[in-house]
């Protein structure tokens, strides 16, 4: 079985903008299937953490939003918060982020619903009877909407190569349980050799799992959350973690978990992926580092696997070599893919659409 990716390139001209093809693409994919009269639609996305300026532009999110009116919804722009801490860790900070970021009611043309509350814990136990959980737990009022559209700014990422419409799903609509089930086996540790004992990792660290212990950063493996902050943040490159055990894991958990957050939705989910600004980190951090490889295009399909495949393939085409095993090593992309198929999630058989 074959799932379609619709694709457009970056071009434009006078009369059609990228705002143009991005309704365009939006409509061929099948958007007003997808969405019932009166639909309480989530769009799903990041709204970039403070200083991150990567994420999707707001002009976007409002022609998805224009689209889906349209086609009779009712959207409502969601995303659920972090584990770490940052702008985003609990519903009150992670709208002011959001507005700052620029995803205002009157920019964006909807309203913004966190998903799993003031704290995370506003979570529904969804069944999904996978090969490593049963149940998993899914930000209630993403879990409670009747349709979704999932917009995805596709890029590297440190625990899963890249980022796409399966991360946001497994990762992004996960309530806090989900979580920390997801990121249970990260067990980072600090190689003492290279520390400087700057306490950088300390300051970040949202569970103070953290502490320099004669003049060297020493983490606690039984109160760190395996967020895998510290590993971004430390300036020498010295907090370690067995990726062959943890890489491979975190990816089949958040396949899990997108499971999860599709359940009751299989025929009222569309994912829009934005193939520009591949930044090698996750739009979670406060900053953004150049590009990895070029801008490519924007991708549509109703198969979480299938696009994150196609996204994959043409950003490998783009730059000439594989930027995300380039940038993170250690880590093999394709399990996600893998599990997606084996689970059911979709297929990595895809055939391309042009617009
Ligand atoms: S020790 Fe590192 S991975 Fe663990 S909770 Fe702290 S920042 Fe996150
Ligand atoms: S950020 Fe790195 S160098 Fe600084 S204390 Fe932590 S482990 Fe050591």
């Amino acid at each position: 079985m074959q799932s379609t990716v619709w694709f457009t390139d970056l071009s434009s001209r006078p009369g059609k903008s990228l705002l143009d093809k991005t309704g365009e693409i939006l409509r061929a994919a099948g958007l007003a299937g997808k969405i019932g009269q009166g639909d309480l639609t989530a769009v799903k996305l990041h709204f970039g953490e403070k200083g991150n300026t990567a994420f999707l532009r707001p002009v976007f999110v409002r022609k998805a939003v224009e689209e889906i009116v349209a086609a009779g919804g009712r959207p409502f722009l969601t995303d659920t918060n972090t584990l770490y801490l940052g702008g985003r860790s609990n519903a009150v900070d992670h709208l002011r982020t959001a507005i700052t970021n620029g995803f205002a009611f009157p920019v964006a043309d909807a309203p913004i619903v966190i998903a799993d509350g003031l704290r995370g814990e506003s979570a529904v136990k969804v069944p999904i009877g996978g090969t490593i959980f049963s149940e998993v737990s899914i930000g209630a009022e993403i879990a409670n909407a009747d349709a979704m559209v999932v917009l995805t700014h596709f890029k590297g990422h440190e625990l899963s190569g890249f980022g796409g419409a399966i991360k946001n799903l497994g990762m992004g609509c996960a309530a806090r349980a989900g979580k920390l089930a997801q990121h249970s086996t990260v067990s980072p540790y600090v190689d003492p050799a290279n520390c400087t004992a700057c306490g950088t990792c300390v300051a970040h660290c949202p569970s103070g799992a953290i502490s320099i212990v004669t003049a060297s950063a020493l983490i606690d493996p039984k109160t760190c959350i395996g967020c895998a902050d510290c590993i971004v943040v430390c300036p020498e490159h010295t907090v370690k973690i067995d990726w062959n055990e943890a890489a491979p894991m975190v990816q089949k958990k958040m396949v899990e978990h997108a499971l999860g957050a599709l359940r009751g939705k299989r025929d009222s989910v569309l994912f829009l992926s934005f193939v520009t600004q591949v930044s090698p980190f996750c739009d979670c951090y406060g900053n953004n580092d150049l590009p990895i490889a070029p801008d490519v295009g924007i991708l549509a399909s109703d198969d979480p696997v299938a696009i994150d495949q196609a996204c994959a393939d043409l950003v490998i085409k783009a730059a000439g070599r594989d930027p995300f095993r380039a940038t993170h090593p250690s880590i093999d992309w394709s399990i996600q893919l893998a599990h997606g198929e084996e689970t059911g999630l979709g297929t990595r058989n895809y055939e391309i659409r042009p617009l």
